[in-house]
């Protein structure tokens, strides 16, 4: 199966492991309890929490597509996110991407911090920021890339190569690239985790997260955390979650060729400052991200000239959503300032650059046409209303 290309594997999830039926879809277990032949025997399923056959398939496949040892399918990426953390404790610290997004922060400062574990957040570009951060008990380095709502780009490689020699982990949060774009542990990262309620889902249906890990050891535990912390996703949502999948690579191909057209767009408005997207050329990150990934995320963030913009924009826009996630095939529109990033306090907000006037779009798979209709119309409308006052 692995050496099948990632469009093939991606269709083929779940496909080809029903053994009593021969389902072409694999059925959804909705069983917490499995009986035992007799005592001392298994069928390698006692109980949901530990092992359900859905969520297996889900999680093998999972693995396979980042190519790393082991897959776990978490109740969200917030979960995902905390039994990751569980790794560490009581006077153990990391180092994480400045530009966050604001969950990963809230948890880290308000709820990890109760547990011993303190955060110095950096730009993860910046060597000589790493060096001075990286502390004889610092355990690990958390990196998004791209950053969101920011979109700055970190070199994986570089850092999880001096992470090694640190002798600390990389954690790499993949949901804005997904493995169809980008994969962190064939760049030297021991684990990536996936808020799968974005992109790998693709549909605004279903809340999940995803930990892959590469090696044994760090595998096993992990194995142990999920189990003990008991965040784990249900069966169904595990189809969900497949179903969603299954389609990753076609919807990726359209997310990127979108908002690249937008992206293109917006960068000649007169009323927009400027445009945040790895793929155009003029952006620090754009070598560094065509070096390590094969294609661009959907997700893009763009300033206004003026902030008074920004309530008209939000008002009318019609086709695109107002509303606060990202990665589904709808396209939706987000105020990172007040709405994804409000736990993040204002002083580290500005340091970053996510101000009052930065709108984030999550450019779904419509038409491009109908999109930027969509947009020129707003904003025109604002204009109009912000010049007729
Ligand atoms: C949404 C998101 C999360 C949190 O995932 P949930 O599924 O909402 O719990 C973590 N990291 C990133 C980059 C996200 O976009």
């Amino acid at each position: 199966m692995s050496d099948l290309k990632i469009e093939s594997r991606l269709a083929q999830i779940g496909s080809v492991n029903e053994p009593a039926t021969g389902a072409v879809n694999f059925p959804i277990y909705q069983a917490t309890a499995f009986r035992h032949p007799r005592l001392g025997e298994s069928t390698g399923f006692d109980y949901s929490r530990t092992k359900n056959p859905t969520r297996a398939v889900l999680e093998e496949a999972i693995a396979d597509l980042e190519r790393g040892d082991a897959g776990f399918a978490c109740s969200s990426g917030m979960a995902a996110l905390q039994t990751i953390f569980a790794l560490f404790g009581q006077g153990d610290h990391l180092i994480v991407s400045l530009d966050l997004y604001g969950g990963t922060y809230r948890l880290l400062e308000r709820v990890m911090s109760r547990f011993g574990v303190t955060a110095t957040y950096v730009d993860t570009n910046d060597f000589d920021a790493l060096e001075a951060s990286c502390l004889p008990n610092t355990k690990a380095v958390l990196i998004e890339t791209p950053t969101n709502p920011l979109m700055m780009i970190t070199d994986i490689g570089a850092v999880a190569a001096w992470a090694r020699k640190k002798q600390i982990l990389t954690i790499v949060d993949n949901t804005l690239l997904t493995p169809f774009f980008q994969r962190p542990l064939e760049l030297g990262a021991d684990i990536v985790i996936h808020s799968a309620s974005k992109y790998l889902g693709g549909h605004n249906d279903v809340l999940a997260g995803i930990i892959v890990t590469k090696g044994q050891s760090l595998s096993e535990q992990m194995a142990f955390l999920h189990n003990s912390i008991g965040a784990v996703l249900g069966p169904s949502d595990s189809y969900q979650l497949m179903r969603g999948m299954k389609t990753l690579a076609l919807r990726m191909e359209r997310h990127q060729y979108n908002a690249l057209r937008i992206a293109e767009y917006l960068r000649e408005h007169p009323q927009v400052e400027q445009v945040y997207y790895p793929a155009l050329p003029d952006h620090p990150g754009y070598e560094v991200q065509n070096k390590q990934s094969s294609g661009n995320t959907g997700i893009f963030s763009f300033k206004m000239k003026n902030k008074r913009y920004i309530e008209p924009i939000l008002r009318h826009i019609r086709l695109i959503a107002f509303a606060e996630s990202l990665g589904g095939v709808e396209s939706l529109m987000t105020y990172p300032a007040v709405q994804t990033h409000a736990d993040i306090p204002p002083e580290i907000r500005e340091k970053v650059g996510v101000d009052d006037r930065l709108l984030r779009f999550s450019v779904g798979i419509e038409h491009v046409d109908d999109l930027i209709q969509d947009l020129g119309r707003a904003i025109e409308a604002a204009r109009r209303e912000i010049e007729g006052e």
